[in-house]
């Protein structure tokens, strides 16, 4: 049986191998993780592949857009399987949750540069910084 991580692997002419659909699954599973927690889930499932060889893939993966990294200033590099919609994100600046937003009018870029000086842009590169539910609701620590 051919999975659709096969497909999106053959299509851009990479092989498939165990580490590399392990890794498309954790981060369809778990949006927006760090590479420390991509090993964990990739281990849970390949338990003999090594840190070196998660980093090999999330790097191969990313190189051939099958995975977007994305790092908000000032935290660790986040990695996710959603690609090619330009969408962007809002951080918490407590806690660090990230969740996706959606590009404001539809198409990459959603934004226009007020002088694009003579680049073709093709991406708009958006975080939103606030505070998550979760802590707004805590009480603030004193
Ligand atoms: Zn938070
Ligand atoms: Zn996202």
């Amino acid at each position: 049986m051919t999975t659709d991580f096969e497909t999106q692997l053959r299509a851009v002419s990479l092989r498939v191998t165990r580490p590399r659909l392990a890794v498309l699954a954790a981060l369809r599973d778990h949006p927006h993780v760090d590479t420390e927690t991509v090993i964990a889930l990739v281990r849970a499932e390949v338990p003999t592949v090594s840190h070196q060889a998660v980093y090999d893939v999330l790097r191969a993966l990313t190189d051939a857009g099958l995975v977007r990294r994305i790092q908000p200033a000032g935290t660790l590099a986040r990695y996710e399987s959603r690609v090619g919609d330009n969408h962007h994100h809002v951080v918490c600046r407590s806690c660090g949750a990230i969740a996706d937003v959606d590009c404001v009018v539809g198409h990459a870029p959603c934004l226009t540069a007020s002088n694009d000086h003579g680049f073709v842009i093709d991406e708009a590169e958006v975080v939103f910084w606030g505070t998550c539910p979760d802590c707004a609701a805590a009480p603030t620590p004193r």
